[in-house]
């Protein structure tokens, strides 16, 4: 699976429609200092559902809507659109191609669509779940995170790792049937008093 395009429409410092497309493989953005390059991630980000605005270098969620300059005006929305390839059936839905849009007016009122269909953040958040994308997956590392990182312990280090490649979700599912096996010895423990008792 690879992010095959991203659309931007008043989305931070893009006013109007841009689409970029990405190949298989290594892209990379250049530009000068303060021409847009990371606010791109932030929409990557953001349009995966990122709910703090501190995530992606905000105060409040609505600082994302273009806020005008270079006597182009204020838009009253952000909206941005991924397009993720899906021939390999990562996610598993007939679909080659999975298209995630999420909008933010002024007035706070917020939408996702997948493949074009309203949808609820946590549908989003679900399909994004078998992708190894999405939140507290690291897909997204920011300029100040990668100092973090190399500095880290080891430790440290390696819990991150392990959540990027997915480690984290079997971890969750550990734990939960851990805690199902103990509910169920306690079922039976108890079973086997009352058996006991009535001998
Ligand atoms: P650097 O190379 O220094 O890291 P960069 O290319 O990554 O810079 P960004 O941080 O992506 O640049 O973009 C910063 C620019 O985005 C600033 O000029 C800022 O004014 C503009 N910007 C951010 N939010 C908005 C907004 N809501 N409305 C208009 N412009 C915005």
């Amino acid at each position: 699976m690879h992010l095959k395009s991203i659309v931007l429409k008043g989305f931070k410092s893009f006013p109007d429609r841009t689409k970029l497309d990405f190949g298989t493989g290594v892209s990379v953005i250049v530009g000068p200092n303060g021409s847009g390059k990371s606010n791109v991630t932030d929409a990557v980000l953001w349009a995966m559902g990122e709910q703090s605005p501190l995530a992606v270098r905000g105060q409040s969620m609505q600082d994302v809507i273009f806020g005008g300059g270079r006597g182009v005006q204020a838009r009253s929305s952000a909206e941005v659109e991924i397009v993720l390839d899906n021939s390999d059936q990562t996610v598993d839905l007939p679909l080659g191609e999975i298209s995630i849009v999420r909008r933010l007016d002024r007035n706070g009122d917020g939408t996702y669509l997948l493949n074009g269909a309203k949808c609820r953040l946590v549908d989003v958040l679900e399909v994004l779940s078998d992708t190894g994308l999405g939140k507290e997956m690291h897909s997204v590392v920011s300029q100040g995170r990668v100092t973090a990182i190399v500095s880290s312990k080891p430790k440290d280090r390696r819990l991150l790792i392990e959540e990027a490649a997915g480690l984290g979700k079997h971890r969750k599912r550990r734990r939960r049937a851990q805690l199902k096996l103990e509910r169920t010895q306690d079922n039976l423990d108890r079973a086997l008093d009352v058996e006991r008792e009535a001998r």
